[in-house]
């Protein structure tokens, strides 16, 4: 009989645990350890109240985590209430599945004013992680600047824009949903330090904004390349650009505004004692395609910045860890001696849930 602790009780941990009941049948125990009294981790705190069908793949997790030889052990911070050293006296292999809990920080003058928030407490404000419960960000300005010009700048953008009526179905908790329900905002700045076809944005989620009840995209036909160029795109990314070329012809009738600023570094938080704007530097793409300042700035009048560059894995006393790409240094999953890491934790904060299944076996 093998025993093996699974630290982390999100995707990455649950196909972790699945693949070891396939592999090893009723010859395995998995003990599945979160620091959270509830499972699934980014299913219930991360991905976005409103897309409920990314989130049945909870359904999935259930199934395993039902099973006589997998146990869930919750409320327990490994590194706090147990030491790697000690699980790995305890296992025959702990597999660190902990995904990127923590917000990429925004390091610029300002960042520390009240109004900034990281999309990771933000999203746990929404999806009712209890550490966040209490975040109470600004609704009662009129702007707010998204930063990142990836999925979690569309999810939160989608939040910020959406009606009440359009939260039904959804699992938003009851004081998000009441704080975004009186919420002043009305235009919704989501800024990329490069350009369209840089974006790190999947079609699907694009394509969500231009059919909002009361909000509509805009952007600025003059940041694209010309359309024949989209001709070169991988087809996702395409698409994706497509849906923004398309942004700009919709009518501009409702009464909120996503707007889109490409090439667009922001570089200080200004503001008297909280966040009243967002001083952001005009780029150009060098040779590399790596954004560069051009020395021009502007200010965005806003009264929210909510910060999506990126996450990182919590580093654990002993384990060793990439501090500039966020994770824990592994060679294809293995730390060595018994440990092994999986998902976020293994390859940094990229690709979609279904990526941590082939991590996980
Ligand atoms: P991401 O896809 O890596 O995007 C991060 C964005 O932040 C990029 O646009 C990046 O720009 C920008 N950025 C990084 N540092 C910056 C800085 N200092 N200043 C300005 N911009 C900066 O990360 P994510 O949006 O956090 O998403 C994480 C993963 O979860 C992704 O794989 C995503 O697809 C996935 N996800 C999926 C869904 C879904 O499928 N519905 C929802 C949410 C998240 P550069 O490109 O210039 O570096």
């Amino acid at each position: 009989m093998r025993h093996i602790a699974v630290i982390g009780s999100g995707p990455a941990g649950y196909y972790s645990a699945e693949a070891l009941q396939k592999h090893y049948g009723d010859e395995v125990r998995v003990d599945i350890i979160d620091r959270m009294p509830v499972p699934y981790g980014l299913i219930r705190f991360g991905v976005a109240p409103d897309h409920q069908s990314i989130k049945g793949v909870y359904r999935r997790y259930e199934k395993v985590a039902l099973s006589d030889n997998v146990r869930f052990v919750g409320n327990v911070l490994v590194g706090r209430d147990v030491s790697i050293d000690e699980l790995r006296g305890l296992y025959d292999a702990v597999v660190l599945a902990t995904g990127a809990p923590n917000d990429r920080p925004l390091d610029m003058p300002g960042a520390e004013l009240p109004g900034v928030v990281g999309s990771a407490a933000f999203v746990g404000w929404y999806n009712g992680h209890p550490e966040f419960a209490a975040l109470d960000p600004p609704l009662d300005v009129t702007a707010a600047a998204v930063i990142g010009n990836g999925n979690v700048a569309l999810d939160v953008a989608r939040i910020l824009a959406k009606t009440p009526a359009e939260f039904v179905g959804s699992d938003i908790v009851a004081h998000a949903f009441e704080a975004l329900g009186n919420s002043a905002i009305r235009t919704i700045h989501v800024l990329g330090r490069r350009g369209p076809h840089q974006i790190a944005m999947t079609p699907k989620e694009l394509g969500e904004l231009g059919h909002l009840e009361d909000a509509v995209p805009e952007v600025d036909l003059g940041d694209f390349p010309p359309p024949l160029d989209d001709a070169l795109l991988e087809p996702g990314l395409r698409k994706s650009v497509t849906h923004l070329r398309d942004f700009a012809g919709l009518p501009k009738t409702k009464r909120k505004l996503i707007v889109f600023d490409f090439f667009a570094k922001p570089v200080a938080v200004e503001g008297d004692g909280k966040v009243e704007r967002l001083i952001v530097e005009r780029t150009r793409l060098d040779e590399r395609q790596a954004a560069v300042g051009t020395g021009e700035t502007y200010a965005i009048p806003c009264g929210l910045v909510v910060t999506c560059i990126g996450y990182k894995t919590p580093p654990l006393e002993g384990v060793p860890y990439e501090e500039d790409r966020g994770r824990f240094a592994n060679s294809e999953g293995v730390i060595g001696g018994g440990l092994y890491c999986v998902g976020w934790a293994r390859r940094g904060p990229t690709g979609t849930i279904g990526t941590n299944r082939p991590d996980g076996y």
